[in-house]
């Protein structure tokens, strides 16, 4: 990926822990990378198809200074995720923090926090056998979508399959989900989660009838084994239910963990 390379900007701000910080304030130095395609607007000459770094330094330089932090950790964390929010074509963010002046009482030429952020592609597979099903998948993706951390939500078509997992109980009908989002790996699951508990899910049996179930089908390249979190999730190639929505997105996505493309598991299943 391209980028665009802010290097010592500048900035003042009142971030610290010590009451005198907060009261006086101090330099701050920004060194970001943002990763972006700078091809349309290399071929094109055009500011327009390009995140002008002015405004970039300048929305950090008054975000610095309009908000107040303990930590530059804090400062980091959301100076990042407000540049990703505000310039769309930032895909993902290096941003690094420096603390030049830091009241340590030793010589020292700079303290500093680097942090990575992005919008990272994910695919969900989405199902219900309760109630309404059409209302609670459509529910569940109308709250994806007002979620500010999640953006370009796309939507398979939804399949009524017959229930799995041998517990006796209603058809289910299934879709998959494509979004990018700001939320790293647990985060999004604890907010998919939250989307389960509001449309009144309980946890009895496994496979048992549910009003919604959202599942991480992948994170990016993510692999995890964690019984909390495993990704890619280890069933899709046994579920047509699953493939066969997720081949309408993402035919050639590979699934890191086995090599095979979702197109060819569904063709193997
Ligand atoms: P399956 O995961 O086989 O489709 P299920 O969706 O019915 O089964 P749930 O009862 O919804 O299972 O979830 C049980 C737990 O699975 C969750 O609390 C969650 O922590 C964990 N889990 C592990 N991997 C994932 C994943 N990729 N997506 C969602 N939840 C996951
Ligand atoms: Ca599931
Ligand atoms: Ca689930």
């Amino acid at each position: 990926m391209d980028e665009i390379r802010i290097e010592n900007l500048e900035v003042y701000g009142a971030h610290g822990v010590l009451p005198e910080e907060t009261r006086n304030g101090q330099m701050f130095m920004i060194n970001a990378v943002l990763y972006t395609g700078l091809r349309p607007a290399g071929m094109a000459d055009d500011l327009a198809l390009s995140t002008h770094y002015g405004h970039v330094c300048q929305f950090m330089n008054q975000y610095m200074r309009e908000h107040t932090f303990l930590l530059i950790e804090a400062a980091a964390e959301h100076l990042a995720r407000e540049v990703l929010l505000k310039f769309p074509l930032v895909q993902n963010l290096a941003l690094e923090l420096k603390k030049p002046h830091a009241p340590i009482g030793l010589p020292f030429s700079c303290v500093s926090v680097k942090i990575e952020r992005g919008w990272k592609r994910v695919y969900l597979g989405i199902g219900s056998n309760m109630g309404d099903k059409q209302a609670f998948l459509d529910g569940a993706v109308r709250k994806l979508k007002k979620n500010p951390e999640i953006k370009d939500v796309k939507c398979s078509g939804f399949i009524r399959t017959a229930p799995y997992g041998g517990v006796e109980q209603d058809d289910f009908l299934n879709g998959a989900v494509e979004l990018r989002t700001l939320l790293p790996p647990y985060e999004l699951l604890e907010f998919l989660h939250q989307l389960e508990g509001e449309a009144g899910r309980e946890r009895k049996v496994r496979w048992g009838p549910r009003t919604l179930d959202l599942d991480i089908l992948f994170y990016e390249d993510f692999v995890s084994g964690d019984p909390v979190l495993t990704v890619p999730h280890p069933d899709m190639a046994n579920r047509e239910f699953v493939l066969k929505p997720l081949d309408e997105l993402c035919p050639w996505q590979l699934n890191p963990v086995n090599g095979k493309t979702v197109r060819q598991m569904l063709m193997e299943l």
